[in-house]
């Protein structure tokens, strides 16, 4: 049902974000297109896809089930994701505005960059939803997190609709009690302990849990997660092949699907090995970070989060 007219940006905004809601978003929030643009560079704005963009919504979806979590690296590395959900809420979102209120919109899936290659994104999706307010960096390589939801999947809907923005997240959740406990003993934080590669660093000030300093070496996390990847395979297959067999890696179908998914980045050219999240408390152990748990406190409006390992409500095991 189209929802009536709204009368005031506030109500305008309130409409937008029950729909996103009423989509599947978790978490939703706005971002005003001029504080975005303080911060991301030349070619990466909003203004930058979307001319007179005036405000951004960023939605978060719900990230793995309890089972994912369980999976090995490499296989929840590439469907261990639920992203194809936030796509749907924030694709609605744009054609919710459009009909409803009457102002251009556009859907702002984390492409990268078609001219700087794979690694780099052409919107900053996490900028978005921190200055929403829907997620804070964490240590583990900025990935955001949110103290209600851990680990979320994030899009974008850029609008020429002027809507009142959120203010970001007053406290980082990232590092937990727990995480600040385990670093004042062995000088590391779970995801820093378990990351196979060492990619992440930081300084911690204990007495305030605060983050003064870290370091995320992106090159490194890439270089372990590639070997997860397609294209580094079919290149040693290339390179392992007679000369005049190459062409059929080079020309074939098959090579033809790869430089597509190269050029645009699909593919999991961007993934993860996960090993930094499954240990992360907040990623796990988030009053609602998982399916299960939301729908437990849907009905019985508290739940209490279990241990990180232990059963979840309604799971053997
Ligand atoms: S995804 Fe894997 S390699 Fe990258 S930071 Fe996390 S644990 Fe380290
Ligand atoms: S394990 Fe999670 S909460 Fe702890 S420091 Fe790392 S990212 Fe932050």
């Amino acid at each position: 049902m189209t929802p009536p007219p709204a009368r005031s940006p506030e109500e305008a905004k309130e409409q937008i974000l029950a729909y996103a809601r009423k989509r599947g978003a978790l978490a939703v929030g706005v971002a005003s297109v001029a504080d975005i643009e303080r911060v991301a560079p030349a070619g990466h704005r909003p203004s930058d896809v979307l001319p007179r963009a005036r405000s951004v919504i960023s939605v978060g979806v719900g990230g793995p089930t309890a089972g994912d979590w369980y999976k090995p690296a490499k296989i929840l590395a590439y469907n261990g994701g639920s992203e194809g959900a936030a796509y749907r809420v924030s694709y609605g979102l744009a054609y919710f505005i459009e009909s409803t209120f009457g102002y251009r919109s556009v859907f702002c899936p984390p492409d990268p960059d078609p001219e700087r290659g794979t690694r780099v994104a052409l919107q900053s999706i996490k900028l978005h939803a921190e200055l929403a307010g829907i997620g804070a960096r964490s240590i583990a390589g900025d990935i955001l997190l949110h103290p209600e939801f851990g680990f979320m999947y994030y899009s974008s809907t850029f609008t020429e609709m002027p809507l009142p923005a959120d203010d970001p997240m007053p406290e980082n959740p990232c590092p937990t009690a727990s995480c600040v406990e385990l670093y004042s003993r062995t000088g590391q934080t779970p995801c820093m302990r378990y990351c196979p590669v060492q990619c992440l660093d930081a300084v911690i000030d204990v007495r305030t849990r605060t983050v003064r300093e870290s370091r995320y070496e992106m090159y490194k996390c890439a270089e372990l997660t590639q070997q997860y990847e397609a294209m580094p395979g079919l290149l040693r297959q290339l390179l392992a092949s007679a000369e005049d067999d190459r062409s059929r890696y080079l020309d074939g179908p098959q090579a033809q699907d790869l430089w597509y998914k190269l050029s645009i980045g699909e593919g999991e050219m961007v993934a993860q090995c996960f090993e930094c999240m499954r240990v992360c408390p907040i990623a796990r152990r988030a009053p609602q970070a998982d399916p299960l748990l939301r729908g437990a406190k849907k009905r019985a409006g508290t739940v209490e989060p279990p241990e990180l390992g232990h059963s979840r409500p309604g799971l053997r095991g």
